[in-house]
């Protein structure tokens, strides 16, 4: 299963893939996870998306697509893969599709997980208080979300226009999340984890 899993900052994409992979067998991909391990790691490429990450802003186009090409070559990506967090933006789509068709990889799915914008500014800030991520302080997920409709709302439209997207209602317990994306995609069975 090529799995790409959209929605809105704090709608729920990590959490849910991660309930899911399991599941379908196949690993989570967070370019947003591996840009924080670059940042804790210290890289050169960290220290650079740092900043622009704790403004909740977009890291450019080239470092995000080297950065997910390699890790679609990894062994266990070989099977499929949910993508969590990319692609953001219309020049992500392309580049994509370019990548998938190089290496073979077309994708199965993209869902959108829909979640209203009040109940997402509450979720960052638990988020905030448990995690103490930078970029989910009030001000900086305002930020992100502005972000959010003007570059990455086209990509679902962009899916959508081709009938590939498959939108579910992100809201309610997160079994319940995780049962209306499997049924989404046509596998209504209960994750292994729950
Ligand atoms: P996330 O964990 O997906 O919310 O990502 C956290 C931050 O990492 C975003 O606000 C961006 O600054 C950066 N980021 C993650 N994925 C991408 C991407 N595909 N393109 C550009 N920036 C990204």
């Amino acid at each position: 299963m090529r799995l790409v899993l959209l929605g809105a900052p704090g709608s729920g994409k990590g959490t849910q893939a991660a309930r899911l992979k399991s599941e379908l067998d196949v690993p989570h991909i967070s370019t947003g996870d591996l840009l924080r391990a670059a940042v804790a790691a210290g890289t050169p490429l960290g220290q650079k998306a740092k900043a622009v990450m704790d403004a909740g802003q977009l890291v450019s186009d080239d470092i995000m697509l080297g950065m997910l090409e390699e890790r679609l070559s990894q062994d266990d990506a070989r099977n499929g893969f949910i993508l969590d967090g990319y692609p953001r933006n219309l020049a992500q789509v392309e580049a994509l599709n370019g990548l998938l068709e190089r290496i073979e990889q077309p994708l199965d799915a993209v869902v959108k997980l829909e979640v209203p914008a009040e109940e997402i500014v509450g979720r960052c800030e638990i988020r905030f208080k448990a995690q103490g991520r930078a970029d989910d302080n009030p001000d900086v997920v305002r930020k992100r979300l502005g972000v959010y409709a003007e570059q990455t709302a086209p990509v679902a439209d962009w899916y959508a226009e081709r009938g590939t997207l498959k939108v579910v209602d992100g809201v309610g317990p997160l079994d319940e999340v995780s049962q209306r994306i499997l049924a989404a995609l046509g596998s209504a069975r209960v994750p292994a984890d729950s």
